[in-house]
């Protein structure tokens, strides 16, 4: 289809493409599925369009209402253009580690962002959470989303993003590699995918080394979106709603400084600009790919562009000032550095 009436059917239909150059060396085929194709630039675009197309169904949004969300930015940009495309106002509650791009593109759809410290825990009243559910609670006609604990947020991928890679690779996927945040992407499509095979595919979360998911201490990570530090349940071991464990068959803990090698790498030998959590995908999917054979077929999912970290994990001043290492020295010089 290239013609639709509104922007919000253009939200899912994410193609597959096939590595080369960044996957020489392994065996199995490996696809990566570029969310930032989406209207909003990620895969939260999908979670976004389910959950407010519900909340109208079911009554909690009216014409009038005020959608209010805690997001490291992603959400709040898919809840912003679709309630703009629909009449309703937007209160974002997100961090200052959130990117200055993306609280830029949140404001241009029209929300309101209201900055906050995303590690204070959840039961303060400081928490972004407690500040969300309260702005909520005291606004007329306000709808809380809580993506965390969202049936509709899981529901997203079993309805789209599961059913595309199914058909996309004629039922040859074997392993589907994603990241963490709320749980719903790989809940969602991991389900999706294992009950279509008949349980044949295995489903693989790849986590910042840091998370809790990943059996870290819950501690600050650079990598934006991924990762149960972002989820101020973690203190009181409540895992979200949205995440469904039995569909993950493992995990796998990958350190931000990997992460943001493998992003860099795959721009410059696959032309393919993804952000921070797609670089904790990559790494997770390769480890993985090491053990397989030619006959596998691993998918990995890229939530969201490079074009939203140019001044983090591509810049070499910000790299240098947050710890990092610069360039790798295969990455080569760039034309037109200083
Ligand atoms: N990566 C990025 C950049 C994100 O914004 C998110 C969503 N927080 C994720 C990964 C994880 O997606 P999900 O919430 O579906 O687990």
């Amino acid at each position: 289809m290239a013609r639709y009436e509104s922007v919000l059917d253009t939200v899912g239909g994410t193609p597959l493409i096939r590595l080369t150059r960044a996957a020489a060396g392994l065996r199995p085929r490996i696809y990566v599925k570029p969310e930032w194709q989406n209207p909003g630039g990620s895969v939260k675009d999908r979670a976004a369009l389910w959950m407010l197309r519900r909340a109208e169904a079911d009554g909690s949004l009216r014409p009038g209402g005020t959608v209010v969300e805690v997001t490291s930015g992603n959400t709040g940009i898919g809840l912003a253009l679709v309630a703009a495309r629909l009449g309703y106002r937007t209160v974002v509650f997100t961090s200052s580690g959130t990117s200055r791009e993306k609280r830029d593109q949140l404001a241009a759809y029209g929300a309101e962002v209201r900055l906050v410290d995303a590690f204070v825990p959840r039961e303060h009243p400081d928490s972004m959470r407690s500040r969300g559910a309260r702005f909520a609670a005291e606004t007329p006609g306000a709808w809380f989303v809580d993506q965390y604990d969202n049936p509709a947020n899981p529901a997203a991928h079993i309805a789209t993003t599961g059913p595309e890679i199914w058909a996309d690779t004629n039922g040859e996927v074997t392993h589907f590699v994603a990241t963490v945040g709320t749980g719903g992407t790989i809940s969602g499509t991991g389900r999706y995918l294992r009950e279509a095979s008949d349980g044949r595919v295995r489903v693989i979360g790849a986590d910042p080394a840091t998370s809790l998911y990943a059996g870290g201490d819950g501690s600050q990570k650079a990598v934006e979106g991924a990762g149960h530090v972002l989820h101020p349940d973690a203190a009181a071991d409540v895992w979200p709603q949205a995440l469904d464990t039995d569909v993950i068959d493992r995990f796998i803990a990958v350190h931000d400084q990997d992460a943001i090698d493998a992003v860099r790498r795959l721009a410059r030998t696959e032309g393919i600009l993804a952000g921070g959590s797609s670089g904790v995908a990559l790494v997770a999917a390769f480890r993985v790919a090491e053990d397989l054979t030619e006959d596998d077929t691993v998918v990995v999912l890229l939530p969201d562009s490079g074009r939203a970290y140019l001044s983090t994990y591509f810049n070499d001043q910000w790299l240098c000032a947050n710890g990092f290492r610069g360039p790798a020295p295969a990455e080569g010089p760039v034309v037109g550095d200083e």
